[in-house]
């Protein structure tokens, strides 16, 4: 027995030296070329040297995004971190840059926008002063979108018809039993004087406020028309309706200061009262709620009919900013 376990561990002794050998052998080359060949010069890689054509928006991560950010926050665009991930604060400093550069400011960056931000031409964040905010701390317009719901039962103060306000012959109500607050229906009255001055006649209301419920019923209604219409599966269809129809508690309507306006028999879009609106609502405290570039933001398809009420002071500061109402919140928490 002896004699096999001293040969099994002569072997094992010879092959760990043998191994050892083979290894200090390989070591011994490794240097000897390592000390003839050239270190190789690392270049630093060509941080935004030049853009990509790729377009990013919320949502894209990687590379291309964090050499955008590392470049917005050169130019005093963007403060966050350089993280690669295209969220809020990314979508922000672009449309901040896009504004200061004369861009649509979708806040996308799309190979036209980032040619500008690479460009020689870029420049920098010009900080306006903040602009003295109206009525700051107080009064501000509510909020009501798809992530900001009406508190559970809620109901606006000063609930009043329309046709108990509002002067015969002025406006057709499409439901003759429509209420908004009062303080809207004034204002409306007032905006529809003007535009019937200015030679813009016929307006109907086809919406004031909306109770959840019913907003509840529109949504459901909608579900079923795209199930049928489109024979969407109902989940396709609930997806689809979110795009136009508001969930049960998140429509501007349950807060009694939306109106859509309309003009029968015609699509309103096309209509020169729709331009008038877009010019002059903000004259007397309207905002066209869903707009075609804030359609990012809102999360809404373009509704140039739909107005909300949030007086004059928030709704020039608004216009004259270029702000969707969101946006416009946003300056109150900086
Ligand atoms: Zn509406």
């Amino acid at each position: 027995m002896l004699p096999v376990v001293l040969i099994l561990m002569a072997a094992m002794l010879i092959g760990v030296f043998y191994l050892r050998n083979k290894t200090d052998e390989a070591n011994r080359v490794y240097a000897a070329e390592a000390a003839i060949t050239p270190k190789p010069t690392i270049a630093p890689p060509a941080i935004y040297a030049k853009p990509t054509d790729a377009l990013l928006r919320s949502g894209s991560v990687g590379v291309e995004v964090q050499q955008l950010q590392t470049k917005l926050k050169e130019l005093g665009f963007y403060t966050g971190e350089v993280d690669g991930q295209f969220g809020g604060g990314t979508k922000t400093a672009v449309v901040h840059f896009q504004e200061q550069h004369g861009l649509n400011p979708d806040g996308m960056a799309g190979a036209e926008t980032l040619a500008a931000i690479y460009s020689a031409g870029a420049k920098h964040m010009v900080v306006t002063p903040r602009p003295a905010l109206p009525a700051s701390g107080q009064d501000l317009p509510m909020l009501v979108n798809r992530t900001s719901s009406i508190p559970e039962g809620y109901t606006p103060r000063d609930l009043v018809a329309l046709k108990d306000v509002v002067p015969r012959d002025m406006l057709i109500l499409k439901d003759p039993d429509v209420r908004a607050n009062r303080q809207a229906v004034e204002a409306l009255v007032k905006m529809i004087r003007a535009a019937q001055a200015d030679g813009q006649q016929v307006w109907q209301v086809s919406e004031g406020y909306r109770t959840p419920a019913r907003q509840q019923e529109l949504f459901n209604a909608q579900v079923q028309q795209l199930i049928k219409d489109e024979q969407l599966s109902e989940e396709s269809a609930r997806k689809a309706a979110e795009k136009t129809v508001a969930l049960p508690g998140t429509s501007e309507h349950h807060t009694g200061l939306a109106f859509d306006l309309t003009v029968p028999g015609y699509f309103f879009g096309d209509t020169p009262q729709a331009q008038w609106l877009e010019n002059h609502c903000f004259e007397h405290g309207f905002i066209l709620r869903y707009t075609a570039n804030k359609e990012e933001i809102t999360g809404f398809l373009p509704e140039p009919w739909h107005v909300r009420y949030v007086g004059e002071a928030h709704a020039r500061f608004m216009e004259e900013h270029n702000l969707a109402l969101e946006e416009y919140l946003a300056l109150y928490r900086q």
